[in-house]
């Protein structure tokens, strides 16, 4: 973990990226792209997957949080999400943290299945209700996503309003937020490790591919299985293209 504060964080040079994805669906296609060898977890009491190798001038490792051995299904969610962070900027102190993955999209906003989103300003959680005063921005999160325009362009990401929640369907009142808010990118991650992120010093954004659509009559769940396999092949060739232009040659943070 960086110690020292660094006198001017746009100068600093991207050497080391970290890339978090909560399914091994999601994370396998680049993992294959890159030929990431496997390397051991940091932390061995907590299932997480880890591989690692460089990228021109980016060491990178890329993190998926791994099965949850009583029900054999992917750890999603805040709080997986919350530790895989935490753990990994430990053991790793990027420079840089990515969280990619799926999220579901809005017609309304323009998405389709496929369309990539590169975070664009504050991540919101839209599912903590706390009725008090003092509570309201913990409860809204609004933690700050890194500003990449040009990341996005090497991506073809569109930047857009991310949300993050515990639940893959979502609630009436939620979808009021949605619009108020102009949330482009529903997902169950993000805005937990862009908390965790501002607490660590380090930069975050998050990329998140469209597999189904919030405001279509289709139940997200049956568009979200049916489109994982090529939305996810696609988010692993947009993100190679990401990490090889951040490789290219030392990149600093004000020019990302
Ligand atoms: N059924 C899946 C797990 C889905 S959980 C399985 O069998 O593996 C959904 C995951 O995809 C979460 O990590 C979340 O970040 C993302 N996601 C995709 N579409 C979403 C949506 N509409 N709402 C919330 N999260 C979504």
């Amino acid at each position: 973990m960086h110690t020292s504060p660094d006198p001017d964080p746009p100068q600093t040079t991207v050497e080391r990226v970290l890339v978090l994805f909560a399914l091994l669906d999601e994370a396998m296609p680049v993992v294959e792209r890159l030929r990431f060898p496997e390397v051991p977890s940091p932390e061995h009491r907590l299932p997480q997957r880890h591989w690692a190798g460089r990228v021109g001038t980016v060491e990178v490792t890329v993190v998926a949080n791994g099965r949850d051995r009583r029900c054999g299904s992917d750890r999603v969610g805040t709080d997986a999400a919350t530790l895989a962070a935490w753990t990994s900027i430990r053991s790793f102190a990027p420079d840089l943290v990515l969280n990619a993955g799926t999220c579901g999209g809005f017609e309304a906003r323009g998405a389709s299945v496929g369309t990539i989103y590169l975070s664009h300003g504050n991540l919101l959680f839209h599912d903590r209700r706390i009725p008090l005063d003092h509570f309201a921005l913990q409860a809204a999160g609004r933690w700050p996503s890194a500003h990449a325009p040009n990341l996005a362009a090497a991506i073809g990401a569109r930047p857009g309003v991310v949300s993050t929640g515990n639940s893959l369907d979502f609630l009436p009142g939620e979808l009021e937020f949605f619009a108020r808010e102009q949330v482009c990118a529903k997902d169950m991650e993000a805005c937990s490790i862009a908390q965790v992120c501002a607490l660590a010093g380090v930069p975050f954004v998050a990329v998140k591919a469209v597999t189904d659509l919030v405001d279509h009559p289709e139940p997200v769940q049956d568009a979200f299985l049916r489109n994982l396999r090529t939305v996810t092949a696609l988010l692993g060739e947009r993100l190679d293209a990401g990490l090889r232009w951040l490789g290219a040659h030392p990149r600093r943070l004000s020019e990302l």
